[in-house]
């Protein structure tokens, strides 16, 4: 895995690495229901996300592999330690939500319950170049859910 220098907000910074560093839920889900895969081309980032949905329609578990920079890592992690027990419709909206957030700036849009850790990731706003490694694993997710048979890519 390797590392890129991002200028971030002090206050995020330690919540970014520690995940980056230490990604909750990294490794394949042999139990999957949901797969896709997401690419980074500008980055070089690349990541699997895994879903598991039970007959209730909710996410009973996730998680993703590959490898990136320390902000797709560190996205992929907060976002499979989010949806955990969350309906897969909810996560499929938040999917879009957090990449809207995002790509438009939208710093004053208000995070659901459950979101509050993504925004650690507002201060990747700042950088253009690392907003696509920010919002690869949302794309995953958005994937996944409505399974979508090819990669999602962020070019
Ligand atoms: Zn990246």
């Amino acid at each position: 895995m390797s590392y890129a220098p991002v200028e971030i907000p002090e206050l995020y910074r330690e919540l970014i690495l520690d995940h980056s560093r230490n990604p909750r839920h990294f490794g394949r889900l042999d139990d999957a229901t949901h797969v896709a895969d997401g690419i980074n081309p500008l980055c070089g980032d690349k990541l699997r996300l895994y879903l598991r949905v039970d007959g209730r329609g909710s996410i009973a578990a996730s998680s993703f592999e590959g490898s990136g920079c320390a902000i797709s890592v560190a996205s992929a992690s907060l976002l499979t330690d989010a949806v955990i027990g969350v309906p897969v419709e909810t996560a499929d909206r938040w999917a879009g939500e957090v990449t809207s957030r995002l790509r438009e700036n939208a710093a004053n849009s208000t995070l659901d319950a459950g979101l509050e850790a993504l925004a650690a990731l507002d201060g990747v706003r700042e950088f253009p170049g690392r907003i696509k490694c920010a919002i690869l694993a949302w794309q995953a997710l958005n994937a996944a859910v409505n399974k979508n048979a090819s990669p999602a890519c962020t070019e």
